[in-house]
């Protein structure tokens, strides 16, 4: 009889996929390990999602008081921010956190190896000094920023997010290729912190994923910040000079001290061994996984940005739960990406989850929407925010809810409503008659509802 393997469980990346996946199998009971070539939190916590939103909270406030504070009665002269120290709480938010994660792999009695791993098959993972044995194997080595071609990321005049997120000062002025999550977010920083911005998106539309009265919103929110927005202006090239860079458009040329390129992440499939494990990737190298995160061999799942999908740090965690359940023989509900929320911190924000409207249609639904402005919220109002709205889509026949999408102050703490209903398969009058507390944000969720059906209140 063979020995039993080392551990039950190995996870082969510790951010937030995986180290959510090892929690949720060292819960389950069994032995866990997580291998990780940097740090504990990856991408989200080191270089994404945590570090950029201190960023913006700094922004924020800065812009606020400087910009705005006559409009609130505040008078502050001499309003400044250090670049230094904007960085510093930024590194503080992160370090506080990683060392949480720490605790909770003590906490969970989850091994931590340091190192970058590589399958072997049958359940082995290779390290320099040591190979690990486990019933079951977890890939979650996550996304790296990609570039165009011909166009060099050298971390000075042409970066990629992760420089942006850990640079130590600010360019006067940048051009950010790419309207997606992190374009938007880069330009919102930026522009509050008082550079000059220029968006280049490829795309008719920013944010393109998104619904499309939210791209036009936004557009307009963004013209009125001051950004200067191309849409619909693919880029053919770079030319890096000694104090600025002209980036090349098809029929113009925009000139900045610094150049983001933000136009999407690789899947990190390369090098770690699953072509001799006998893992499928696609051809833009995703794994391929099922519902229930398993790959094309036996004892390997696969979760987060690896997999494709929508590449968010939540997302990843869901599917690390789902993965961890499924080896655990204890599979509740597969992964579904209609119920996955998005986030994107700009400002206004964006939050949405399941449907489109015109994805709704393209699937032959007959819809119905119901919208309300932030404009007539009294929370909104108070604020000082109200840009944007809140927008329903419903099942025409049955009312149940199919997508929710928002942009304004806020949105994406008010997606979690609507997300949760969409989880209940509930209807778009049954968020109307929830009771929203006054005055709130969320009131808008309960008006978009109740106009899905025509009986808005208060508009
Ligand atoms: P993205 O794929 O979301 O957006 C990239 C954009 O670049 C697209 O709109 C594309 O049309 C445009 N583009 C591509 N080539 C171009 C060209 N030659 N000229 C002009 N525009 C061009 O990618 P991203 O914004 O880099 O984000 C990467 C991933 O990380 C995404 O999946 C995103 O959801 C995720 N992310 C999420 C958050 C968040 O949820 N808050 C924040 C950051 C990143």
């Amino acid at each position: 009889m063979a020995a039993s393997p080392e551990f039950d469980v190995a996870v082969l990346g510790g951010g937030t996929g995986g180290y959510t996946a090892a929690i949720r199998a060292a819960q389950l009971g069994r032995k866990t390990v997580v291998i990780e070539a940097a740090k504990l939190g990856g991408t989200c916590l080191h270089i994404g999602c945590i570090p950029t939103k201190a960023l913006l909270e700094s922004s924020g406030l800065y812009h606020k008081l400087h910009d705005r504070g006559q409009e609130y009665g505040i008078t502050a002269s001499d309003v400044a921010f250090d670049y230094e120290r904007v960085a510093a709480r930024r590194d503080g938010v992160v370090d506080q956190l990683w060392k949480g994660v720490q605790g909770l792999m003590r906490k969970n009695r989850i091994e931590v190896v340091q190192g970058c791993g590589s399958l072997e098959g049958g359940g082995r993972v290779r390290l320099d000094d040591r190979t690990i044995q486990a019933g079951a194997i977890i890939v979650a080595t996550g996304s790296s920023p990609r570039s165009l071609p011909g166009i060099e990321l050298d971390g000075h005049r042409v970066v990629s997010s992760d420089h942006a997120t850990l640079a130590r000062s600010l360019p006067a002025s940048v051009a950010i290729i790419g309207a997606g999550a992190v374009g938007v977010e880069f330009a919102t920083f930026y522009r509050q912190m008082g550079a000059a911005v220029t968006l280049i998106e490829a795309l008719p539309r920013l944010v393109p994923l998104e619904d499309e009265e939210v791209s036009r919103a936004l557009l307009q929110a963004f013209r009125r910040a001051g950004i200067d927005c191309r849409v619909g202006a693919r880029v053919q090239g770079a030319r890096v000079g000694k104090r600025d860079v002209t980036v090349q458009l098809e029929d113009a040329e925009v000139r900045a001290e610094q150049v983001l390129v933000a136009v999407g992440r690789s899947p990190n499939s390369r090098d770690i061994g699953l072509e001799r494990a006998g893992v499928e990737v696609d051809q833009r190298g995703f794994v391929r996984v099922d519902e229930w995160l398993r790959t094309s061999a036996s004892g390997v799942w696969a979760i987060g940005d690896v997999v494709g999908g929508f590449l968010l740090a939540h997302a990843a965690a869901h599917e690390g739960v789902v993965a961890a359940e499924d080896i655990a023989g204890q599979a509740r509900i597969p992964m579904e990406q209609d119920l996955v929320t998005r986030c994107t911190y700009s400002t206004p924000e964006i939050a949405s989850v399941g449907l489109t409207e015109a994805q709704a249609r393209e699937r032959g639904i007959e819809v119905r929407t119901g919208r309300f402005p932030f404009g007539a919220n009294g929370r909104a109002i108070i604020h000082g925010e109200t840009a944007g709205f809140a927008k329903l889509v419903a099942d025409a026949r049955t009312g149940q809810l199919l997508g929710a999408h928002v942009i304004g102050v806020q949105a994406t703490e008010l997606i979690g409503e609507p997300a949760l209903a969409r989880l209940f398969q509930g209807d778009a009058w049954e968020v109307g008659r929830n009771i929203h507390p006054h005055p709130t944000l969320s009131e808008a969720i309960g008006e978009a509802a109740l106009a899905v059906d025509g009986v808005a209140l208060n508009i």
